[in-house]
């Protein structure tokens, strides 16, 4: 199992951001995410989403993440660009993730020293400042070497035949 934890959620300013850290662990290969905090329209909209374009996906919100990191039946990996380069830290990710479940947190404003602490890995996408959601994305990518962008989606009501130029959503029961 991979987990996405999401801290520091901001109703209002950081709904946009707080959906697309759902919507991209969705999309590349993470089993749920959980929300710190008021993140209750986010949650609706990758719900939505996962309603409409398959899952399995699910959305959680907590009040406590300190406790959801705490009790985490598995490692955890904390994503800072202060941390160790992704590139040389991913083997061991993959090692751990094959025999046991994997957190991935990510911020949003700034993150509290003992996230630092608690992390098995604090680890960098490069280490310069950028975004939760870019850094999410390459750390899932790295960990499934690629596999994630060929899954497959249960319970989907419709689905997107890929095309060269133009947009072409169908019901998932057609044949295309
Ligand atoms: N300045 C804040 C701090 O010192 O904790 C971080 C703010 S940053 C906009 C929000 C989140 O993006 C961070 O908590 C981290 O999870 C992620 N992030 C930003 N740059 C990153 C990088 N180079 N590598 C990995 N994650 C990064």
């Amino acid at each position: 199992e991979v987990a996405v934890l999401r801290l520091g959620h901001r109703p209002g300013r950081d709904n946009r951001m707080t959906t697309h850290v759902g919507l991209t662990a969705r999309a590349l290969g993470a089993d749920r995410v959980v929300l710190a905090g008021d993140a209750t329209q986010s949650r609706a909209t990758i719900e939505d989403i996962t309603d409409r374009f398959g899952g399995p996906f699910a959305v959680e919100q907590t009040d406590e993440p300190k406790r959801v990191v705490r009790e985490f039946p598995g490692r955890v990996v904390h994503l800072t660009m202060y941390g160790l380069p992704v590139q040389e830290v991913a083997g061991e990710l993959r090692d751990a993730h094959a025999n046991e479940p994997l957190l991935v947190v990510v911020g949003a404003e700034k993150v509290s020293f003992d996230v630092y602490e608690a992390a098995d890995w604090n680890v960098g996408v490069t280490n310069q400042p950028h975004s939760e959601v870019a850094g999410l994305a390459v750390l899932l990518d790295r960990l499934f070497e690629g596999r994630e962008l060929d899954r497959s989606w249960e319970g989907a009501d419709r689905h997107v035949v890929p095309m060269a130029t133009g947009k072409k959503v169908v019901p998932a029961d057609s044949e295309e």
